[in-house]
């Protein structure tokens, strides 16, 4: 077994749930209607380990946009589909220090990095591109369904026709991706815009997140069906830019002090990957001043306190 005393984990993990419930800093994002109106006071931690024991507490199946979580769904399938190389001729590895949408492109005119969302915006041109946008979608969608262990994930329309309306810096960076000839030949940019929108809406609860969290500990394999969905090379580059990139411009910080692969969204949904071992969803609203969840944050700082989960700890 993975975890050999689970019974215990999951005695802790209700403990901590407790513990940081009373937590009611930052505020929701209010960038579009949707977000501002969602209950600010939901909350809900999710697990499954490598072996595909599970535990949850909390509003674990109300469903949620994943926002900026797509953006390491969207890396890996630009990589499976056209490998390294060429994936990163058009987004860089590196990370940025600023905020996710950040006017900002590296010295080569390429985003930063595909964690944020000049390179996310890129990932999706990379996506199927010779398909009809109905088709690209479906593959995404039915690649989201195969990390969840095949439960259908759901798709938010009004948060997509909001994030469309309200979509300028997004246009801006497209726009500026195209002046320095950053995107595949015969990229329609309108058309990839529309693309990351909706990659952005697609909904999920904590009990799927935390199985797509448990996919990428494994390598790639659902712990619940056995299907490789990814292969070992595409997971071990997300879980390094998630490691480096994924919490904004409190990347750094997220790495001295935690150490795990993890990737944030504005909607407060938290993945994180301890490999080799589980996958772990923590959704809850409030976000603090650089967009991640404050719970979430709350919730991994109790995690490396009590447990010995930091990669570079040395017990
Ligand atoms: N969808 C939003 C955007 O593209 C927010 C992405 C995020 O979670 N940071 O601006």
């Amino acid at each position: 077994l993975a975890v050999p005393d689970f019974a215990g984990l999951v005695g802790d993990v209700h403990r901590m749930y407790r513990e940081i419930l009373p937590v009611r800093s930052g505020a929701v994002a209010d960038y579009i209607p949707q977000l501002a109106r969602v209950n600010p006071e939901q909350f809900a931690i999710s697990l499954c380990t490598v072996d595909g024991q599970r535990t949850s507490v909390g509003d674990d199946d109300v469903p949620f946009c994943v926002q900026s979580v797509s953006k390491t769904v969207s890396y890996c399938l630009a990589l499976e589909e056209h490998g390294v190389d060429l994936t990163h001729g058009h987004v860089g590895r590196e990370p940025s220090g600023q905020s996710f949408n950040e006017l900002t492109l590296n010295r080569q005119g390429r985003p930063h990095n595909p964690m944020i969302n000049a390179g996310a915006i890129m990932c999706c041109s990379l996506i199927r591109p010779e398909l009809a946008p109905a088709d690209r979608f479906d593959h995404v969608a039915r690649t989201w369904q195969r990390l969840a262990g095949g439960r259908r994930t759901g798709f938010n329309n009004a948060v997509y026709l909001s994030e469309r309306q309200t979509a300028d810096r997004n246009f801006a960076l497209g726009y500026s991706m195209r002046e320095n000839r950053a995107f595949p030949n015969g990229t329609n940019l309108q058309e990839t815009l529309e693309f990351y929108f909706q990659c952005c809406s697609v909904e999920l609860d904590a009990r799927m997140l935390s199985v797509v969290a448990g996919t990428l500990a494994a390598g790639g394999v659902c712990p619940l069906t056995g299907d490789r969905v990814f292969s070992e090379e595409t997971v071990q580059h997300c879980l390094s830019l998630m490691a480096t990139c994924g919490m904004y411009d409190f990347s750094g910080e997220f790495a001295f002090t935690v150490g795990l692969p993890a990737k944030s969204g504005v909607s407060g949904a938290m993945m994180i990957v301890i490999p080799q071992l589980m996958g772990i969803c923590v959704w809850s609203p409030r976000l603090d001043e650089l967009g991640n969840s404050v719970r979430g944050i709350e919730f991994c700082r109790k995690l490396v306190a009590e447990y010995q989960v930091h990669p570079h700890a040395a017990m």
